[in-house]
């Protein structure tokens, strides 16, 4: 629980909240019946339960059981999934009804042959 006290500080409006578990006090600048007040005294405790983050970031090499980055990333495949990609392999494959006479007819040749 909270409590809340407005107080008037160099003619100015302050809300002094203490929190009645740990005695941690914090302030509003604005009135105790104010939005920005009644928030604050409802949300908990700040000093009760401090925010718990979750350490997030940490290296993916800390998983490996490494303490530090060892710089060692896999190679990033091209996706070959390219239209010219796919046709340059189904003519090598011969894979396609029309081929023609290229640098690749020799190695078609026994692909052909074994349908
Ligand atoms: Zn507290």
């Amino acid at each position: 629980m909270k409590k809340a006290n407005q107080i008037k500080e160099n003619n100015r409006v302050r809300t002094i909240i203490t929190c009645s578990d740990c005695g941690a006090t914090t302030f509003t600048n604005t009135g105790i019946d104010t939005k920005t007040t009644q928030q604050a005294i409802q949300r908990s405790c700040g000093t009760c339960n401090p925010p718990q983050n979750p350490l997030i970031n940490q290296g993916w090499w800390l998983e490996l059981g490494l303490d530090k980055n060892p710089y060692v990333y896999g190679p990033m495949q091209r996706l070959r999934t390219g239209r010219q990609y796919r046709m340059e392999e189904a003519r090598r494959m011969g894979w396609m009804s029309w081929t023609w006479n290229d640098e690749y007819s020799s190695e078609r040749k026994g692909l052909i042959q074994n349908k």
